[in-house]
């Protein structure tokens, strides 16, 4: 039996090897050079935005967030309670209360209901999980922005060159993180950006790239020697990751096709599965262009454990994720309040996430669907 694996990273080696030649003629394999530069205007041209920093993670770049906000001891933020740890740990470890509220069952991105519910004037910000490469509406989000006058975070890691309205998601928070994990449609091992939309953080988001010092203005030969002048950390992406990215990154079009071939033969097969009521398919709002990142169905808890050893009996690896972030250990240890959000506690519950990969055979998905099929007759 062919082991069918939840995620298979793309590499093209040859195009690596090359870029790892050239590193090897610029004799600079650490950070801010020329794959960096090319990556970040790469992003920069087609997401059509003011900045780009390249990081190691989504969640340096998360971090670096959480610095650039200048976050006092108890300042309130605004989480969905079903999204990955360091969403919320990045900018709690700054000093941030985090307020969680539930999502949308259907988006499974934050629930804006609950949200107008729990904003208050004391909200610093605002932090969005752009899920599964989709949305939540993002024209009521910049509403309640204007009105409460929060800072936008978004939590891209999932969604990069997904659109709302034709705009890119990663474009409507003040600043906005990308992954490039290798679970990502785009990877490079690991690696992420920061997207800065709101000028008034451009200045000060170098010097805390730059781990504290205005190293800048000395590359720049403004100055000539450079000083600590701010907290930061040595949250930049090495140039040996950069090159590997910049490739995959040239290459997105390609590596989403393949990838949105998989997902809609998965979509267009489980239709019936979902009119028979067994399960649930992905839903997005209409405002939402995805970008294939995620396949997920929807299934009775008590039954979604035994499909995913029923399909491991078959070597296909199938997995769910997020327990509820207010129900962690570390939540219930340090706030000690109990909270209850239907939705995200359901979904945790009833999510399972099918392979999906720009490695993935078609006749695999079709094995995959079949088991699924096999399944359900079965119980
Ligand atoms: C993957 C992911 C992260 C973490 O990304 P890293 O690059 O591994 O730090 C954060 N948030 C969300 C929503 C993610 O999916």
């Amino acid at each position: 039996m062919k082991k069918i694996t939840f995620n298979k990273p793309y590499i093209n080696y040859e195009n690596y090897f090359r870029n790892l030649k050239k590193l090897k003629n610029f004799n600079h394999y650490s950070k801010h050079g020329f794959f960096c530069h090319k990556c970040s205007d790469f992003l920069i041209k087609k997401l059509k935005v003011k900045k780009v920093l390249m990081t190691q993670s989504c969640t340096s770049a998360l971090e670096m967030c959480a610095i650039l906000l200048d976050i006092k001891k108890n300042d309130e933020i605004i989480f969905p309670s079903y999204s990955y740890v360091t969403t919320v740990s990045s900018f709690v470890s700054r000093g941030a209360k985090p307020i969680f509220i539930d999502i949308d069952k259907n988006s499974l991105c934050l629930n804006i209901k609950d949200l107008k519910k729990k904003i208050t004037n004391k909200t610093k910000a605002v932090v969005v999980t752009n899920y599964a490469g989709g949305s939540c509406d993002m024209n009521e989000l910049k509403k309640l922005k204007r009105k409460f006058n929060f800072f936008l975070i978004e939590d891209n890691a999932q969604a990069l060159f997904s659109t709302f309205n034709n705009k890119f998601l990663g474009t409507f928070g003040d600043l906005s993180t990308i992954s490039f994990h290798e679970t990502k449609n785009i990877h490079c091992g690991e690696g992420g950006a920061l997207i800065i939309n709101n000028k008034k953080f451009i200045k000060r988001s170098e010097i805390v790239l730059h781990k504290g010092t205005n190293r800048v203005l000395f590359n720049k030969q403004i100055i000539n020697r450079y000083s600590w002048v701010d907290i930061g950390s040595s949250f930049g992406l090495s140039e040996i990751h950069a090159s590997l990215l910049f490739n995959n990154l040239k290459n997105f079009k390609n590596i989403f096709n393949i990838r949105k071939k998989i997902w809609e033969n998965y979509h267009i097969k489980f239709k019936s599965l979902e009119i028979n009521g067994l399960i649930k398919r992905p839903w997005f709002n209409k405002k939402v262009k995805q970008n294939y990142h995620m396949y997920y169905l929807l299934v009775k808890p008590s039954i979604r454990n035994k499909l995913i050893k029923f399909l491991s009996d078959y070597k296909i690896q199938a997995s769910f994720h997020y327990l509820p972030l207010h129900n962690s250990i570390f939540y219930k240890k340090n706030y000690k309040k109990k909270l209850f959000f239907k939705n995200s506690q359901d979904i945790s519950n009833q999510i399972i996430r099918l392979p999906l990969s720009n490695e993935l055979k078609k006749k695999d998905s079709d094995y995959v669907i079949k088991k699924v099929y096999n399944f359900f007759k079965k119980i």
